[in-house]
C-alpha cells in the first residue's frame, strides 16, 4: 500500500511539470514532448515511495550503492533505476542486476564489462553515451572527438541498446556558455545520425538549466532538487 504523496512533494512535481511544459511552448515545441527523469539521489527510499504515488516509476541515481539500498527497500514496487553518475567498472555487476538504463556510459572498458554481466543475467538495457561538452575537470564523459569511434565499437555489445546522448552543461552564470554545451550535444547527435546511428534521445538539462536545454532540443531533462528539495 502506498499512501498519497505529501502535498509539498506533489506541488513541487506539478510545478516542475508546468515549467517544463512552458519551456516547450517557449521553444515552439509541444508541451509534454519532453520527459522528466526525477533524480532521487541522496533522498531515501521512503521519499521515493512517496513519489511513486504521483505516478513516477523511473528514478535517476548517481551511486550504485544507493540503487542497491533503495531497490532492496522498494522491492514491492515496479521501479526502473537509471544510472546517471560516473560508473566504476567494478560496479558493472550490480548495474547489470538492478538498473534499467545507464546514461553515463563513457568508455569501452565499461561497455564490455556491462555487456558481459548483462549477458550472464540474460538481459539488455538502454544506454546513453555521456559526452563531455564542458571543460570543467569534474565533468566526465567521452570527448566529442572520440564519440564516433566509441559509438562504432558499441555495436559489438549486443546487450546494450544505444538510444542517445547525455551531457552535463558547464556550471556558469552565462546562459550562452550553458546553452553552447547543449547545442554541441544536439549537433553531435545530428552528425552521428548522418553516419547511421539511430539516436533519438538527448538527455540534457537539470533543475537550474532545463529551459535552455529544452530550447536546444532536449528530449528529457534530469530534475532533482526542484522536485525533491535541496540536498543536504
Ligand atoms: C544530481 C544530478 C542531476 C539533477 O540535478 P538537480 O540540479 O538537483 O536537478 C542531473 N544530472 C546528473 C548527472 C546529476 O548528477
Amino acid at each position: 500500500m502506498t499512501d498519497p504523496a505529501p502535498p509539498d512533494l506533489a506541488a513541487r512535481w506539478q510545478a516542475v511539470r508546468g515549467r517544463v511544459d512552458q519551456a516547450c511552448r517557449d521553444a515552439g515545441r509541444s508541451p509534454g514532448e519532453v520527459n522528466i527523469l526525477p533524480v532521487s539521489k541522496t533522498f531515501d527510499a521512503a521519499v521515493v515511495r512517496q513519489a511513486t504515488a504521483l505516478g513516477l516509476k523511473r528514478f535517476g541515481e548517481n551511486k550504485v550503492q544507493e540503487i542497491r539500498a533503495k531497490a532492496a527497500d522498494l522491492g514491492d514496487l515496479p521501479l526502473e533505476w537509471v544510472v546517471i553518475g560516473h560508473l566504476q567498472t567494478n560496479k558493472a555487476r550490480d548495474v547489470a542486476r538492478l538498473a534499467s538504463e545507464v546514461q553515463s556510459l563513457d568508455r569501452m572498458e565499461l561497455a564490455h564489462e556491462l555487456d558481459r554481466r548483462l549477458q550472464a543475467e540474460g538481459r539488455g538495457i538502454d544506454v546513453l553515451v555521456q559526452v563531455k561538452t564542458s571543460p570543467e575537470e569534474a565533468k566526465s564523459g567521452v570527448s566529442p572527438e572520440a564519440l564516433p569511434g566509441l559509438l562504432h565499437e558499441l555495436n559489438a555489445c549486443a546487450s546494450l541498446r544505444l538510444r542517445g546522448l547525455m551531457t552535463m552543461a558547464i556550471a556558469s552564470e552565462d546562459p550562452a556558455a550553458v546553452r553552447g554545451c547543449f547545442r554541441q550535444l544536439h549537433q553531435l547527435r545530428e552528425a552521428c545520425r548522418q553516419s547511421g546511428h539511430d539516436l533519438d534521445r538527448l538527455s540534457m538539462g537539470m533543475s537550474g538549466d532545463f529551459a535552455l536545454a529544452i530550447a536546444e532540443g532536449a528530449t528529457e531533462v534530469r530534475i532533482g532538487s526542484a522536485i525533491f528539495g535541496v540536498r543536504s
